[in-house]
């Protein structure tokens, strides 16, 4: 049986009719929106329909109670949802328990109804919406795009709420890599990655706190696989394809951003891996979390940012430009060979024609990471030297959305929207547990 095309029909004698009330001339514009409109409308009512189809109409005497008692029919309820397609009304049964005096809508437990609140559905949206644009914005194209109507304090509580739900994940996850038992059986079972990388890094963001405006930290991980080749020479092309990259973030001291760290390499396995490398920057909490968590982890100073450091010496310590670049090309290809004694007998000899204070700070910063700048040997091993992936990572959660005009956070909201960010970056959006 095929009632489409009746259907299809009918439609198009509504939206006739309707196209004729109104004052407007009939354009496209008009046919499309007037057809969008019915059409909202129409599933408003089917969605209702549907749920309320699924509610018993003559509902048992009693129903199980999660204290294992019998609860017992009391009358029927009604109350309203906030779907994709609008807002409908439902009635269902309510039960009270003789023994908890808990009440409870077998219906809600069934469907996954949440009362009064967005749809497990539209809070996804909501929420893809709020990780990606100001809230503001949001709201504004929420209407323009789907016709729904969601004001900014529900944008941004629908976005913290999604956050939470990857807090109070990553709070289980701190608390299971803690059990010694479940880590030894894992030794034992588990299938091990050959070889994964981990990223860490951080970037500043503003948060209010008391009144104040405050720069604070905002440390982001990633753990992931990566194939593609580093480039033959240090100005060649960078073709790195990360997979399954896993992102995390936190506002948070360096302490507790260890046992995130230390959750996350567990449930990647990254403990387990046969060849473990992390890649950061200079900054010191990174390396000091690294050798707490797994000193044993191959460690490598990313390739970008210690460029970066060659080449601000460089133009600090050269006017012309001449000068600096073939400076730097001859550094640059030292540290390529991973020639760091070298490499710094060459900064060392700037001294002959500055006293500018960058040489020594950049010397001291090549002794401390000496051993992390072996990129010869990382280039043997196949090893990748550049976080690209966690800088972006960085670029797309800290900057594209929380340092955009019309930001302005309090850290706990920082936080959730962060980790929500790093979630969808992550694919891990469609498998988080909304409708819990
Ligand atoms: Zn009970």
């Amino acid at each position: 049986m095929n009632d489409i095309p009746t259907i299809v029909e009918k439609i198009t004698e509504l939206v006739k009719t309707r196209l004729n009330d109104s004052e407007k001339s009939v354009t496209m514009t008009e046919i499309e929106r007037t057809t969008r409109e019915l059409l909202l409308e129409l599933g408003r009512q089917v969605v209702e329909k549907t749920t309320q189809a699924m509610a018993q109409k003559y509902p048992e005497e009693t129903s199980d109670c999660e204290c294992g008692q019998k609860a017992t029919y009391i009358r029927q309820r009604k109350t309203q949802l906030r779907t994709l397609f609008g807002k409908l009304t439902v009635k269902r049964a309510y039960y009270l328990c003789d023994d908890c005096h808990t009440g409870h809508y077998p219906l809600d437990q069934q469907l996954g109804l949440r009362p009064n609140a967005l749809s497990a559905e539209l809070a996804r949206l909501v929420g893809l919406t709020g990780v990606h644009i100001p809230y503001g914005k949001g709201s504004e194209l929420l209407q323009e795009l789907a016709q729904i109507s969601v004001s900014q304090p529900c944008l941004a509580k629908t976005t913290g709420q999604i956050g939470e739900v990857v807090q109070e994940r990553e709070e289980k996850l701190q608390q299971k890599a803690l059990e010694s038992n479940y880590l030894a059986k894992r030794q034992r079972e588990s299938r091990k990655p050959l070889r994964l990388y981990g990223a860490i890094d951080a970037t500043k963001v503003q948060v209010r706190q008391v009144g104040e405006h405050l720069w604070r930290d905002l440390k982001l991980g990633a753990w992931f696989e990566a194939g593609g080749k580093p480039p033959k020479t240090p100005d060649g092309n960078w073709t790195i394809a990360a997979e399954n990259i896993h992102y995390y973030a936190d506002i948070a001291a360096a302490a507790d951003f260890s046992s995130l760290v230390w959750a996350t390499a567990v449930e990647q396995k990254a403990d387990l891996a046969a060849e473990l490398i992390i890649l950061g920057d200079g900054a010191e909490w990174i390396w000091n979390l690294v050798q707490e968590n797994s000193p044993h982890t191959i460690q490598i100073l990313d390739w970008f940012h210690a460029t970066e450091h060659l080449a601000d010496l460089a133009k600090v310590v050269f006017a012309q430009e001449a000068k600096q670049a073939a400076w730097l090309s001859t550094a640059k290809q030292l540290m390529w060979e991973g020639d760091i004694e070298a490499l710094i007998t060459a900064c060392q000899a700037l001294q002959a024609v500055s006293s500018a204070d960058e040489i020594r700070t950049t010397v001291n910063y090549f002794v401390e990471h000496k051993e992390r700048m072996r990129y010869a040997h990382f280039h043997q091993q196949g090893y990748q030297i550049g976080s690209g992936t966690i800088e972006s990572a960085a670029k797309q959660i800290g900057m594209m959305r929380m340092k955009v005009p019309g930001a302005s956070w309090n850290t706990d909201m920082a936080v959730k929207v962060a980790k929500a960010r790093a979630a969808y970056l992550s694919d891990r959006w469609r498998s988080l547990p909304l409708a819990a």
